[in-house]
């Protein structure tokens, strides 16, 4: 079951290949990687049960990343329930998540390190967490959204957080794409919001990336009206780091889908049936053009790559 607030279209089953941030990006970077990571387990020559296995490993600033998200997620959806969170029970909710998430996890770093060494990089990664929660709490925009929340709870949404696989898809004629919002709120002024909360490194272009797809996702799926819809990204781990931010109505979001439908054309020129998802010749999907792509993944052992 959703939250209850805006209501996602439910669109019919389409196997077809769309666009998502993280699927693309992960294309761009290394069509290799792609390949092991995403084409369906019965077209790579591989046994299958240990690709699973490779594909479940994650990374530490992913899982950092899970736990941030999670907590906020869970913090705002106690405020759309009208009810109230202190900074400590908060702060100690996070701590539980991460504890969680890295119990329940095997991470590439797990992996690659001795035990000391993989235990420094652990300390390193949950004070990241405390440090963002920190961060996130002492912001000005949360006691806002959380007024909202309480507020609007029918006109808001909180990213359920895996609870349903079809939350974050958008159609555009036959164009497909899947960019779930991490959330969207009623702002004073009648405009809608969206927040999207980033844990790393500051990368304006695929930032401003995921966000116009977040946008195309609240105008074609939640029919939110685009000259009432705007979208920032508060990176947590650097609040003084370039603005991002994105207006329902701009011509950046045009560009941004363009340059969406031609990325998709260049990863459906890979299967022989993108209908079907029969992919071309492993061959055919080329190795990350320098090593240091491949220093963390989690491929290398069945990768003939640069290494
Ligand atoms: S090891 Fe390097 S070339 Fe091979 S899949 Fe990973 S990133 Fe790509």
């Amino acid at each position: 079951m959703l939250s209850r607030g805006l209501k996602p279209k439910p669109y019919p089953s389409d196997r077809s290949i769309g666009w998502s941030f993280s699927t693309l990006n992960m294309f761009q970077n290394c069509q290799r990687q792609y390949y092991f990571d995403r084409v369906s387990p019965r077209w790579v020559s591989f046994p299958e049960g240990k690709l699973r296995e490779l594909r479940a490993i994650k990374s530490l600033p992913i899982l950092v990343g899970d736990a941030v998200h999670k907590t906020i997620a869970d913090y705002f959806q106690t405020c759309l329930a009208g009810n109230e969170m202190l900074n400590n029970d908060f702060y100690s909710s996070g701590e539980e998540i991460f504890q969680h998430v890295l119990k329940t996890s095997i991470t590439e770093e797990q992996r690659q390190l001795e035990q000391e060494a993989y235990k420094a990089k652990v300390e390193e990664a949950t004070k990241k967490v405390s440090d963002m929660l920190h961060a996130f709490w002492g912001l000005d925009l949360r006691s806002e959204v959380a007024d909202s929340l309480r507020l609007n709870p029918e006109k808001s949404f909180i990213d359920p957080s895996g609870v349903s696989q079809f939350y974050g898809e958008f159609r555009i004629g036959d164009f497909r794409g899947y960019a779930p919002p991490d959330l969207v709120y009623l702002k004073k002024n009648g405009h809608h919001e969206v927040i999207s909360w980033k844990t790393g490194l500051h990368n304006v272009d695929g930032f401003l990336m995921q966000l116009a797809g977040q946008v195309l996702f609240c105008i074609y799926s939640f029919d939110l009206p685009p000259e009432r819809l705007t979208a920032k990204v508060v990176n947590l781990s650097s609040l003084e780091g370039q603005p991002v931010e994105l207006q329902g109505s701009s011509s950046t979001l045009e560009r941004c889908l363009e340059r969406m439908r031609r990325e998709v054309a260049e990863l459906v020129a890979k299967f022989d049936n993108p209908q079907m998802r029969v992919p071309k010749a492993m061959e055919e999907f080329s190795l990350a053009p320098t090593q240091n792509i491949c220093t963390m993944c989690k491929f290398k052992s069945i990768c003939e790559g640069p290494q």
